[in-house]
């Protein structure tokens, strides 16, 4: 599971309510231990797998199951961010995506709130061994204890012993991420954020904060191609976060794996794995023979799944290992902020 969760103008989500989701992550691949075929079609599955890699291409366009009740336009505004990144990175899955909510005095019906669950968990349990009533209280506190607590969720959790793996792409209580000023919609950006894993999850298994970087860089780089807005700002607000991080020996070098991070990294998640993470994914293009972003797309992903990460990495960027990346990249992040910007404007389509 690969978990987002970001509050307004750069501030994210606190430790207390990552490690939460966390522990629900431990739910969410339970669950896929019976979690299987139902909701989806079955393209073939290679007979050998790289490590990490769960997802395959396909033709077929996310699933998407909204509670009734909740606004169609989050449902709209999620699937805006999510087809702009399958347009862009290429359509993977099978993924479902959930959308759930409750604005402000709204009351959703129990039998409302029961027609959701029981979409959801059929979908779940329809092969399984596992029952729905063993689903639906899980449920319950997955979707709708986050909602009534007017809590705000986003984030991609995989099934990876179902056959097909799946992906499934959660949104609760998007509408508290929406502001009118905002030229593009924060739920349009948690959509391009959560696809983006999807993609990443069809490959070899990379690094915490190449996951997270990647997803962040994503939604500075797809608006900014569309026209939507300019990405200076946003990766300055990313700058900005990176340069909390107070101890001067921790780097992403220490984020490889959020699961292992000692407390004394984990608790700069936030600004180590998303947001220098961010730059970092910037700078790899930046050092890659041709500077442009969809080579990470087009020749890196595929050859994480061929060599691993780390050698990917060093060919990509042309130096001899990952520690030599580390250093280069240390060494970038000391510069003024204007040459970092003017890093980005040499990234190409
Ligand atoms: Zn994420």
């Amino acid at each position: 599971m690969t978990d987002h969760g970001k509050g307004r103008g750069g501030h994210r989500l606190g430790k207390v309510r990552l490690r939460a989701r966390s522990a629900q992550a431990l739910f969410c691949l339970a669950l896929g231990m019976f979690a299987l075929f139902g909701c989806q079609n079955s393209p073939s599955i290679p007979a050998e797998r790289a490590d990490g890699e769960i997802l395959v291409p396909t033709e077929e366009a996310p699933t998407y199951h909204l509670l009734e009740g909740y606004g169609q336009r989050w449902l709209e505004h999620v699937r805006k961010g999510v087809e702009t990144a399958r347009t862009y990175w290429g359509s993977y899955g099978p993924t479902h995506v959930w959308i759930v909510g409750r604005e402000d005095g709204a009351v959703i019906a129990p039998e409302t709130r029961r027609a959701f669950l029981m979409e959801y968990c059929r979908c779940r349990t329809s092969t399984s061994e596992r029952s729905l009533s063993e689903c639906l209280p899980h449920a319950q506190a997955r979707f709708f204890g986050v909602m009534d607590r007017g809590e705000s969720e986003a984030y991609l959790s995989y099934v990876n012993d179902t056959k097909p793996p799946m992906a499934e792409l959660v949104f609760i209580n998007v509408h508290k991420w929406f502001f009118e000023r905002d030229p593009v919609p924060d739920p349009v950006l948690r959509g391009i954020h959560e696809y983006t894993h999807v993609f990443q999850k069809s490959f070899g298994a990379t690094p915490t904060w190449m996951m997270e970087g990647g997803a962040v860089f994503a939604e500075a780089w797809l608006p900014f191609i569309h026209g939507w807005r300019g990405m200076e700002r946003a990766m300055e607000r990313c700058r900005e976060s990176a340069a909390r991080v107070s101890d001067p020996d921790i780097t992403i070098a220490d984020m490889e794996d959020i699961d292992a991070a000692p407390a004394h990294v984990s608790k700069y998640y936030r600004e180590l794995a998303y947001d220098t993470g961010a730059w970092a994914i910037g700078f790899m293009i930046h050092e890659s023979a041709t500077r442009r972003v969809s080579s990470l797309r087009d020749e890196f992903y595929p050859s994480v799944t061929d060599l691993g990460w780390e050698t990917a990495l060093s060919k990509y960027v042309r130096m001899k290992d990952k520690a030599a990346f580390y250093a280069a990249f240390g060494a970038f992040m000391k510069r003024p902020l204007r040459q970092q910007l003017d890093l980005l404007k040499r990234l190409k389509e």
